[in-house]
């Protein structure tokens, strides 16, 4: 029996830039079906856990990849040159290691005279301590995914640190909940979607194939208690689920949001409201599928996202678990 964290540290032992999620969808698909659940891919690598029940059907979504690098050009000194897979922030990327999915170790660095505020991913470069083309293209060709290189970490009071977060931690609630759920009419049918950094493709199809009743995503939201990000939006780190009421995607269903909000005032269990002003999820895609799903989301308060240091609060993860459970087992979401 995995506890949350076991599912979460062996999601961590897989790497899943957006287009190259196979390595998790297997690790996924190896826990789901050792507690007897039936997985299957889809055309675009979707994994589907089906946990059938005789009640409405509920897509539950959480999006497998990651955001990463895509070796574009290896020049003549070996320096290889890459693009974005999804959302980098530039700032985030100097001299930070990184690790191919082959394992082959480097560090980005950039064009030593460009100013800070004149560098963009054009003027950076990966280097893996090549001399010339050809011993770097022993080791890297053109269309070859990396990520940030870095390890799930454990902090004081509870935090953890590592990359990808966003969204290991959605991936981790949704396949630990689905496997303890006791007594659930729901039939579930739960996406691990995949390319939802780079516009919430996965989704698309999965949710248009599924013809679900409604949908619950899990994903990762912006802690807003980090010096600077005062006035931005109130969710923190230790303050509870966080409960979508908006992104620049989807307006959370008020169905949704009123079960989601009765269930956790009715179980004492911690929640936020969360109000996002830039970005979205993979409910964008979902909501607006077929003649329309309506959908609604759960997320988990992470502070620095996108980088290579996301740090969240264990007990905001084990309450957004928490309260998808109990939405599941009491059937609290009716349509
Ligand atoms: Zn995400």
């Amino acid at each position: 029996m995995y506890s949350l964290k076991d599912v979460l540290k062996k999601l961590y032992k897989t790497k899943s830039p957006s287009g190259f999620e196979g390595e998790t969808a297997s690790v996924i698909a190896e826990i789901a079906e050792s507690a007897g659940l039936s997985c299957e891919l889809d055309a675009l690598g979707n994994l589907i856990v089906r946990r059938p029940g005789v009640g409405k059907k509920v897509l539950i979504d959480a999006h497998m990849d990651t955001t990463g690098f895509l070796a574009t050009y290896v020049d003549e000194k070996g320096f290889i040159r890459f693009d974005a897979l999804g959302g980098l922030s530039v700032a985030e990327l100097h001299n930070t290691p990184i690790v191919f999915l082959n394992g082959t170790r480097g560090t980005v660095s950039y064009e030593q005279k460009t100013e800070i505020k004149d560098r963009k991913i054009s003027s950076m470069f990966i280097d893996i301590g090549a001399d010339s083309a050809e011993s770097a293209k022993k080791h890297v060709l053109p269309g070859d995914a990396a990520i940030f290189a870095g390890e799930l970490c454990e902090l004081s009071e509870n935090r953890i640190c590592a990359p990808y977060l966003d969204n290991r931690l959605g991936c981790a609630i949704a396949l630990y909940t689905i496997i303890n759920l006791k007594n659930c009419e729901y039939d579930i049918y739960a996406v691990f979607s995949v390319q939802e950094e780079v516009g919430c493709r996965g989704a698309r199809t999965a949710a248009y194939l599924s013809d679900a009743d409604f949908a619950i995503v899990l994903d990762v939201t912006d802690s807003c208690d980090s010096p600077g990000f005062d006035g931005y939006g109130e969710t923190k780190l230790s303050g509870g689920t966080a409960i979508k009421i908006m992104d620049k995607a989807v307006i959370a269903h008020p169905t949704i949001v009123s079960a989601m909000i009765e269930c956790a005032e009715k179980n004492k269990i911690p929640y936020q409201r969360d109000i996002v002003t830039a970005g979205g999820t993979d409910g964008g895609s979902i909501h607006l599928t077929q003649k329309g799903i309506p959908t609604g989301g759960i997320s988990v308060p992470v502070r620095y996202m996108h980088s290579p240091c996301e740090i969240a609060d264990m007990s905001d993860v084990e309450n957004s678990a928490k309260l998808l459970s109990e939405l599941l087992e009491t059937q609290a979401i009716i349509f």
